[in-house]
């Protein structure tokens, strides 16, 4: 079940405007245990919102059909370890002290990595996250997780239980919530009247500059730049006073708020005289961003056309939600790529939904001695350079579709 929408998601404003249609699409985490089974597809499109500049799809999926199958597991990328260390010394150098009782709060947890680095450190922690299954394997590790889907309400159910939390995160989840006001409300309930607000979400501006449209899938409903996400906090009298960079999905921004108003930095200001004098807020820059999606999948099949021409053997490498947004766009297929590589132990022996490549282990994979290899998550690049050349001895051509143009490299080397 998909439901359209006829307001902005953020300020509630009825001037919203579709600026690039996607078609058809499955959704990027349905994979299918057998690809005679076809899957459903559903409308994928982008509106601008005149108000708030907010840039959003245009319907909604039933949370309970996009999340049956959620196979996302945080652990499973040595980028998200060493990028969680550093985000943990981000926000303790910018959270007040602990005192006795006083905790760190993460909302969709996962399964805890985030966390784990608070927990060295001695800082109490509680994780929230509605999948049952990696709900287990946080608290199998020790992790305290609450399972359920937060809101104003668990929110308040928390503030009796625990009394309130000196530092609330929500790393890459506003992006995946429909009732923003209810979640953003939530935050500000269960926070500290001196505590932090830490917000991660993959950069708007990062999306447009380097046609990132394979971020675009049913489970990510918003598209934040610092101006969208500004206007939304605000609204709910959470006040951006900082801001950070991460890698995480190919460019991510980290924002840190308070309640009480408290001077900005200048790098918050700074940032967002960029996006004005760049135009990133601009229907038309997002227009722009439609037409070079347009043409990037022309030259990727061109790419992926004159190797196969040339004899080469390819394969594809992260069955990503990602990737499937990327395959089904520019309509990859079994043809193009005969299997992808995944370390994903929940992923193997599955197909991928509508383009219905098998998944194997990468050990499966590479012993078919593949010419290209076809870097689906690519925001994992130098991570799966490094384990095709050493693990492998893989020197053959690497095709990276992002950032920006589709590009050709050897894999030789690191
Ligand atoms: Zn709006």
């Amino acid at each position: 079940m998909i439901n359209k929408i006829n307001q902005c998601r953020s300020c509630g404003d009825k001037g919203i405007h579709k600026f690039f249609d996607m078609g058809a699409q499955p959704f990027a985490n349905a994979l299918l245990a057998d690809p005679e089974n076809a899957e459903r597809r559903y409308p994928l499109e982008l509106s601008w919102c005149e108000n708030c500049r907010l840039v959003q799809l245009n319907h909604t999926a039933d949370p309970k059909e996009l999340f049956s199958n959620y196979v996302w597991v945080t652990g499973t990328s040595s980028t998200a370890q060493t990028h969680a260390n550093m985000f943990c010394e981000e926000t303790l150098l910018r959270a007040q002290s602990f005192d006795n009782g006083s905790y760190v709060l993460e909302l969709a947890s996962n399964d805890g990595t985030f966390l784990k680095p608070f927990m060295a450190k001695g800082v109490k922690v509680l994780g929230v996250d509605p999948a049952e299954n990696v709900v287990q394997m946080a608290r199998r590790e020790g992790v305290r997780t609450h399972c359920g889907f937060f809101g104003d309400d668990l929110a308040n159910e928390l503030l009796k239980e625990h009394g309130p939390a000196r530092v609330v995160i929500a790393r890459n989840v506003l992006p995946h919530v429909a009732n923003l006001s209810d979640f953003v409300r939530g935050m500000r309930s269960v926070m500290a009247d001196d505590g932090l607000a830490v917000i991660e979400a993959h950069y708007g501006a990062i999306i447009q500059r380097q046609l990132h449209y394979d971020s675009i899938y049913h489970e990510h409903l918003c598209y934040f730049t610092l101006e969208s996400i500004s206007t939304l906090l605000h609204n709910h009298d959470l006040e951006i006073f900082d801001i950070s960079k991460s890698p995480i999905s190919g460019g991510s921004l980290i924002i840190f708020a308070r309640k009480a108003g408290r001077q900005a930095s200048m790098a918050v200001e700074r940032l967002l005289t960029h996006e004005a004098e760049a135009g990133v807020n601009e229907l038309g820059s997002w227009e722009n961003f439609s037409a070079d999606s347009q043409a990037h999948k022309k030259l990727t099949m061109n790419i992926l056309e004159n190797q196969l021409d040339s004899g080469a053997r390819i394969i594809g490498y992260g069955a990503s939600a990602r990737s499937s947004t990327l395959l089904n766009f520019c309509g990859i297929g079994a043809q193009h790529l005969s299997v992808i590589a995944d370390q994903n132990l929940m992923k193997q022996k599955l197909y991928t939904a509508g383009s219905h490549i098998p998944i194997s282990s990468p050990e499966e994979v590479m012993k078919t001695n593949p010419d290209t290899v076809f870097i689906l998550a690519w925001n994992f690049l130098q991570e799966i350079k490094g384990i095709l050349s050493d693990r492998f001895g893989f020197g053959g051509r690497l095709i990276v579709p992002f950032p920006g143009n589709p590009s050709v490299i050897s894999g030789k080397g690191k």
